[in-house]
């Protein structure tokens, strides 16, 4: 039975499929062959199941067998795979490394693919991880990731070992432990202060609860103040992956010039050796792995050569400004309208753009207003036609927003070294309190130790030493259908305004090319606050900045519908 609230009213739906006449056929089993199954099915007699109480890569290399045998996945397990687990019907957990890569290797040297170690995961903790690893966490996007909020967590605790929270290698010398410091202090010395600010500022309203209150002035004292921490700042990462995104992970962090990447990375593969034994076996092999890690070193070295080569590799000279722009576009609004018919017509694509072309520009609105659909709220989405434009986006933003913007994963994210050139931004809320001072010695702390650390042959590990409130260079590429959910979801206001004020921003300039596409975005949140209308007017100055340089109605890519 599931409950189900319709227009406000709660009403019960029973399950039809439960009731209905069998329209699949129904297995049947022994009773022996049914106390070997009931562990590890969820039921033995519907055509819908999970399977439970079996390591991951058993159900791998389970799933992997059924793509080419004739019967059910019950009966294979039956007749395949039951004789390898332990008596008792409690599975193999504790002795799953043994048996369970005896069936993986099996199943894999028989059938194998890659797409074995997509059926199966594990969830992975990596804790005090630096805000520099945690973007090497997330790259791969093909996973789900859960990360410490610098939002709702004060960082002016000590460590359990004592010291504040930061990485800490013997190769960054005491300079850096005494910098961090220092940082660290007027970090904990500002928090009190701008929260006594914030509390005068937004005093608590008649009635308002004591605690919410209090946890709204310390939110904004967190937000104000998060461009003060380091990105050396130790947080905590939760990873639910495959076997596959894992192996790719690990060669990714294997292959790392960070010591901090190669490290964790040869953490996470000894905890997976222990769960997911099986799915991760390639990484060690000389021949597999070995090879792998080595192009990826060998590829980036390259390009490293040839950006020296072509002298693209010299900082300095940034414009100390947040910027969005919008470099590229892909298709134009008809595309889209002809991509969202496509899977309901019965005609090929160059007819429908066609038939779209005679339509005239309110019909044309009509029309996507139509394939956009009733959007209640942002989660309803339109469908894949909306994947049909792409947009390239080049954002210039403090660190502290690309790190929330990087994490969206149905998009193409790159970004250059975190480097002191593109400047810092100060909110005018931090001098209001009276801690504007103290906010600028940090950054200034944090840009010597940078420098120093870049001076000692160490470029690689400065970035440790920025504070977040130093912007950084980087692009997304992404379609239009994933540029509604980013826009809408970081556009809202209970966000950090400085990520809000990018969503604005790449909202605007979407409008300005496909005003339709725009439209569509029906839940962008537009509603201000000074800091994100002082970042705001910063991205339109710089845009007309660039407009003037350029002396261009568009960039190259760009296709104005007029
Ligand atoms: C105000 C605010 C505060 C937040 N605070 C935190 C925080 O403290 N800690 C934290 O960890 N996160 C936090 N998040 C969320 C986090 O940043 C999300 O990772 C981010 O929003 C990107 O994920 P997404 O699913 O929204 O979108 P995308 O990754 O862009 O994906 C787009 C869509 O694709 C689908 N999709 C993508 N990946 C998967 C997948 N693996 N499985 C199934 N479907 C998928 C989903 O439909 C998703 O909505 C916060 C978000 C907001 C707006």
């Amino acid at each position: 039975m599931v409950t189900r609230r319709i227009c406000g009213q709660a009403s019960t739906v029973s399950n039809p499929h439960y009731d209905a006449p069998v329209r699949y056929p129904v297995e049947q089993f022994t009773a022996e062959e049914r106390a070997i199954l009931t562990p590890h099915f969820t039921n033995l007699e519907r055509p819908v199941f999970a399977l439970v109480n079996l390591p991951e890569t058993v159900k791998g290399a389970l799933f992997a067998r059924y793509s080419r045998y004739s019967g059910t996945v019950r009966r294979l397990y039956l007749e395949e795979f039951a004789a390898d687990a332990p008596a008792g019907g409690r599975p193999f957990d504790e002795e799953e490394g043994a048996r369970a890569a005896q069936l993986y290797e099996r199943v894999f040297v028989g059938y194998g693919d890659d797409s074995i170690a997509q059926v199966g995961g594990a969830h992975v903790a990596c804790e005090w991880v630096s805000n520099i690893l945690t973007k090497l966490l997330q790259r791969g996007r093909l996973a789900a990731y859960l990360e410490q909020s610098t939002r709702y967590i004060p960082y002016d605790q000590p460590l359990p070992g004592g010291g504040y929270r930061f990485y800490r290698d013997e190769e960054l010398g005491s300079e850096f432990a005494a910098a961090m410091d220092e940082i660290f202090a007027i970090y904990s010395r500002s928090l009190t202060e701008v929260e006594a600010w914030a509390a005068e500022r937004w005093p608590r309203g008649d009635g308002e609860p004591e605690g919410p209150w209090q946890r709204s002035i310390r939110a904004k004292a967190l937000d104000l103040l998060r461009g003060l921490l380091p990105a050396a700042t130790l947080s905590h990462v939760g990873i639910y992956a495959s076997g596959q995104a894992y192996e790719q992970l690990i060669l990714r962090l294997m292959a790392s010039p960070l010591p901090e990447a190669r490290e964790y990375g040869g953490m996470i593969l000894d905890e997976l050796k222990q769960v997911v034994p099986s799915f991760v076996s390639r990484v060690e092999r000389p021949d597999r792995g070995g090879e792998w890690i080595s192009y990826l070193e060998r590829r980036r070295e390259q390009t490293e050569s040839w950006v020296s080569r072509l002298g693209l590799d010299r900082r300095g000279g940034g414009e100390d400004a947040p910027s969005v722009e919008l470099i590229h576009v892909d298709g134009s609004e008809e595309d889209l309208l002809a991509a969202c018919l496509f899977e309901a017509a019965s005609a090929p694509e160059t007819e429908v753009l066609a038939r779209i072309d005679v339509l005239d520009r309110s019909e044309r609105g009509e029309l996507l207003t139509a394939l956009a659909g009733d959007r209640a709220n942002r989660r309803h989405r339109p469908g894949r036609g909306f994947e049909a434009l792409r947009y390239r986006f080049e954002i210039v933003s403090d660190y502290g927003a690309f790190r929330d913007l990087q994490r969206h994963r149905m998009l193409t994210c790159q970004w250059q070294r975190l480097g002191p050139d593109l400047g810092a931004g100060v909110p005018d809320e931090v001098r209001e309190a009276g801690a504007g001072g103290e906010f600028e010695r940090a950054l200034e702390v944090s840009r010597e130790e940078y420098e120093r650390l870049v001076g000692a042959g160490l470029p690689e590990l400065a970035p440790y030493a920025l504070s977040l409130a130093y912007r950084i260079r980087y692009t997304l590429d992404l379609n239009a259908r994933e540029a509604m959910h980013l826009i809408e979801l970081r556009s809202g206001r209970e966000g950090h305004p400085s990520y809000r004020a990018v969503a604005q921003a790449m909202h605007e300039r979407i409008a300005a090319i496909h005003p339709g596409v725009a439209a569509t975005m029906s839940h962008v949140d537009t509603s201000a606050e000074p800091r994100l209308e002082r970042i705001m007017s910063e991205i339109r100055t710089h845009r007309r900045q660039v407009r003037a340089a350029e002396q261009t109605e568009a960039p190259p890519g760009l296709n104005p519908l007029g």
